[in-house]
């Protein structure tokens, strides 16, 4: 590389500080990977709408480059990998990417891209804020109650990826191994997976999501496990959370079992409040009680669940943005996922990865910008211009195309 490319490479590199903080210059190279399925769709419109946000609010001042990179079906059918070394390499180098959905076949074939990017990468919490957007029809009477965040934990539980198929060589070993070292009797036909799951990696995944609420001035994070039946993962993820909390964060926080909280449950000396709520219990809390709770922390399965179930609460899949981070860098993505049937028809909403570019934005320090995309996204919904998984449920709205809406959204972006 001669020395004006690798100064250039340089200059528009975001860079990350001892303390986890980004330096961003004002012209960031920004890696993108469009994603299978409706992902070049749903890629064009997000990304129109961060052009024509940091246009809007920031003039010539500030611009993103956008860099694509291999991932996924096409990466698959040209080089014969699904998410090639270079890949992984170029967003380690970027610090922060954004993609579209990937496919994972069930059951078959390839493990899933998604899950392999983010343990390459050790993105090791999946943040999905939950928040209701006016207007959007929910089958909830109150969905503007529902405002959580949940942190998910990213690289561990049975998404390891360390399962055998029924009656292939390796179960028959760990059946054998079971039952001659610990008597333990297994049906010979099963299929075995395995579930680890660390202190290292639930104290820092809860360590985060605490310092999330601290930053951002909410009121409690609810450690979700599954620990009354499964004692030595779940019971000790919620053992090793509540470590992690008084170790770390002293007296910043307080647990909801001190009892000293006032009527709604927080705290009288504005600490952050760490309670823990069984998995199923709290499939009924976020429906009955969803003003109870902020800040969710929880293993991945769990996770993977309850998000899917809150963003059903406020309006759907197409409407629940995410992002992937870890020490080193971050991944954005939309929540849901290829939506094979609408690949091509430019049909999907858009607004769950152009959201989960708002919370790149955010990430970057942007957040004009990023205010003014939630803004105008708000404002083409209240005016009735919608794709048609809400258009089916807004009687009166007017049915647009995928980029019919990312239009609608940056017209409206010029008036904010
Ligand atoms: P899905 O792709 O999320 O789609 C399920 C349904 O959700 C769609 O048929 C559609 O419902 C609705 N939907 C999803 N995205 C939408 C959007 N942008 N706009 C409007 N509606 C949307 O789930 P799936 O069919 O179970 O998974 C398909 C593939 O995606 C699988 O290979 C899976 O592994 C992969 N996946 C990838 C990711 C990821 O990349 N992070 C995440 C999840 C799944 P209606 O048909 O009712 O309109």
């Amino acid at each position: 590389m001669d020395s004006q490319k690798k100064h250039d490479t340089e200059t528009c590199q975001i860079t990350t500080r001892a303390d986890g903080t980004l330096v961003v210059p004002d012209r960031p190279v920004i890696p993108f990977i469009e994603g299978d399925g409706i992902g070049p769709d749903i890629w064009a419109a997000c990304s129109r709408v961060l052009d024509q946000a940091v246009d809007t609010t920031y003039g010539d001042q500030r611009k993103i480059t956008w860099l694509k990179v291999p991932a996924g079906e096409k990466a698959y059918g040209q080089t014969g990998e699904s998410l090639p070394e270079e890949t992984l390499q170029v967003i380690k180098d970027y610090v922060v990417a954004i993609k579209g959905p990937l496919t994972t076949p069930v059951g078959k074939g390839m493990r899933s891209v998604n899950v392999a990017l983010r343990q390459r990468l050790d993105l090791y919490a999946c943040i999905r804020p939950i928040r209701y957007i006016k207007g959007v029809p929910t089958p909830m009477r109150h969905p503007e109650r529902v405002n959580m965040v949940v942190f998910r934990e990213n690289t561990e539980d049975v998404y390891a990826g360390i399962e055998w198929e029924a009656e292939s060589r390796e179960a028959e070993a760990v059946i054998s191994f079971l039952k001659d070292n610990m008597g333990i009797d297994i049906e010979k036909s099963s299929a075995i997976g395995v579930k680890p799951m660390s202190r290292r990696a639930s104290r820092r995944l809860v360590a985060m999501a605490i310092q999330y609420a601290l930053d951002h001035d909410l009121a409690s994070v609810t450690l979700v496990h599954k620990g009354n039946i499964m004692k030595y993962t779940e019971g000790a993820f919620m053992r090793w959370g509540y470590e992690a909390a008084s170790e770390i964060f002293g007296d910043r926080i307080v647990f909801e079992s001190d009892g000293e909280l006032e009527n709604d449950g927080q705290s009288p000396s504005s600490k952050v409040v760490i309670k823990d709520r069984i998995a199923d219990m709290m499939f009924q809390q976020v429906l009955l009680r969803p003003e109870s709770y902020h800040v969710i922390a929880t293993p991945n399965l769990n996770g993977d669940y309850l998000s899917d179930a809150l963003a059903a609460q406020v309006g759907g899949l197409g409407m629940a943005p995410g992002a992937n981070i870890g020490d080193t860098c971050a991944v954005f993505e939309a929540t849901h996922g290829t939506a094979p049937k609408y690949a091509g028809k430019d049909k999907a909403n858009p607004v769950s990865l152009i959201l989960s570019g708002v919370m790149m934005l955010e990430r970057l320090g942007w957040t004009e910008a990023a205010s003014a995309i939630e803004q105008a996204i708000q404002k083409s919904i209240s005016d009735g211009i919608v794709t048609y998984d809400l258009a089916r449920q807004m009687p009166g709205s007017r049915e647009v195309r995928c980029s019919q809406f990312a239009d609608s959204v940056i017209e409206r972006l010029r008036c904010v």
